[in-house]
């Protein structure tokens, strides 16, 4: 109080018997004769500092290890996204719509989603689903699978909802929970193996683990089929146990299927939301940027029942609106191009899975090569290894993260010009060192920086 007094001015000074100044326990107030001037809140936050529904969370993987990748130009096998072009009719379909004659063809279009797209989503899902979507009410068009995923959450989750999430997560899953005062109940996939780990189908839940985290307060489960990071896609019977505890606990199941056209044969994606008594209490969630492998176009989707999609209309409806109209309506062509040849291996949803096939293993044997125990994906871009054989060698004590992953792929990235993602971000806090001893890689990538990449491990191998 002392020198805040101090720092008036000498005119001011002369007046200090009208000037006052009274300290609760919640606030400062200073007063001049009958002047209110200043109320300044006594909590040690400072007003202008993250909100409370965001705190606890930091900078994001993405955004750190993007601006790793932007500093260090190493070859990028981090971020999931591809490195080649997409089909060529996507980006053909989109230039003819940005200079089309139709006046109204880069204006707003509906909210929910535009009208030629969400008919396009409804021909293809009611076939994989078995029953007839309602494009207008059972299909909304998002900001990419991360606003699908941001407004199923804040559409259904309220404060003290508990909300299962299945480790390791898509990272963003468990700040939207958060943010939307849900609780997080981790359970972790585990290896089931006690030897070596060859395939992601060896990672699996604990059944009984599973079914004591549900409850009443229990509102939502997260799943993600095939997975991010891992590749694991869920079997029948695994998705059969998680569906009876929904329908046990009258339970909201979140199915994050953005990698639904990426499953390596002999493996099947199966969509929970078929499973008996399962529709009504599923949100599935899909994403244009993985399903042509345009990740930057940003489009998204959920679809589910009528009742629960409701809410999920509420908070796009208030946050964006409406989703880029040229870019939906590429999607809707490119959706209806393929729709054409649904079943033949030339319909670029079964094509793709054999070009990733290849890919994958060609990363798996490199991987083997030098040391890295690799777990070959069932579905996806990702592949996970195990560098724990190799972590005497490497003097990571430059780097000063706390999680062992962190530093070995900034090392990686500074040193040997290679970049993949620590997989401790996809913990949460308690179990973060479960993926200390692991690194992601994306391997769609074309063969000649998957040959890169294989060169360059050889190559640091050989120095060690
Ligand atoms: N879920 C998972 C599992 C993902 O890997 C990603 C990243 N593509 C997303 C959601 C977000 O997808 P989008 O880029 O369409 O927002
Ligand atoms: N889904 C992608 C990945 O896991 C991209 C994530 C992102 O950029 N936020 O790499």
């Amino acid at each position: 109080m002392f020198l805040s007094v101090r720092k008036l001015s000498s005119v001011t000074r002369k007046y200090l018997h009208n000037f006052h100044i009274s300290i609760n326990q919640s606030c400062t107030r200073i007063r001049f004769n009958t002047q209110h001037y200043c109320t300044m809140s006594n909590d040690t936050r400072n007003k202008f500092d993250l909100p409370k529904r965001y705190q606890g969370s930091t900078e994001s993987v993405w955004v750190e290890y993007i601006q790793l990748a932007a500093e260090y130009k190493p070859l990028n096998l981090g971020q999931g996204f591809p490195d080649y072009h997409a089909p060529k009719y996507t980006t053909e379909a989109l230039a003819a719509v940005a200079i089309s004659d139709d006046p109204l063809a880069n204006q707003y279009t509906r909210g929910f989603g535009h009208p030629r797209l969400v008919q396009a989503l409804s021909n293809l899902y009611s076939q994989l689903v078995n029953r007839d979507i309602n494009p207008m009410t059972e299909i909304l068009v998002t900001v990419g699978a991360y606003e699908a995923l941001f407004a199923t959450i804040q559409g259904h989750v309220d404060i003290g909802d508990e909300v299962i999430i299945i480790e390791p997560f898509f990272d963003c899953y468990e700040p939207m929970v958060k943010a939307a005062g849900g609780v997080p109940k981790f359970i972790p996939l585990k290896p089931q193996t006690t030897g070596r780990v060859t395939s992601s189908a060896d990672w699996v839940l604990d059944n009984g683990e599973l079914q004591k985290l549900f409850n009443e307060k229990t509102k939502m489960i997260i799943i993600n089929t095939p997975h991010n990071p891992l590749g694991k896609v869920m079997n029948q019977k695994e998705l059969d146990f998680i569906a009876n505890l929904c329908i046990k606990w009258n339970v909201l199941c979140v199915s994050d299927e953005v990698y639904e056209h990426m499953v390596f044969k002999p493996y099947e994606h199966v969509r929970i939301c078929t499973l008996p008594g399962m529709w009504n209490r599923t949100i599935t969630i899909g994403s244009a940027g993985k399903t042509f492998s345009l990740t930057g176009w940003k489009i998204g989707w959920a679809y589910g029942p009528e009742a629960l999609l409701k809410n999920l209309q509420m908070v796009h409806q208030n946050c964006v609106y409406t989703c880029s109209t040229p870019i939906q309506e590429a999607i809707a062509i490119s959706f209806e191009t393929e729709l054409k040849r649904l079943k033949s291996p030339h319909c670029y949803f079964n094509s793709i899975s054999e070009e990733l096939k290849l890919k994958r293993d060609y990363m798996a044997k490199f991987l083997e090569e030098i040391g890295m125990n690799p777990t070959v994906p069932q579905g996806g871009y990702f592949m996970v290894a195990d560098w724990s054989a190799l972590a005497p060698k490497v003097d990571l004590t430059q780097e000063i993260d706390a999680r062992r992953d962190y530093r070995f792929t900034k090392w990686m990235t500074k040193t040997i010009g290679l970049q993949g993602i620590p997989p401790s971000a996809f913990y949460s806090e308690s179990n973060k060192y479960l993926g200390e001893d692991l690194v992601r890689y994306c391997f769609f990538k074309k063969d000649e920086n998957l040959r890169k990449a294989s060169k360059i491990l050889h190559d640091w191998k050989n120095t060690l």
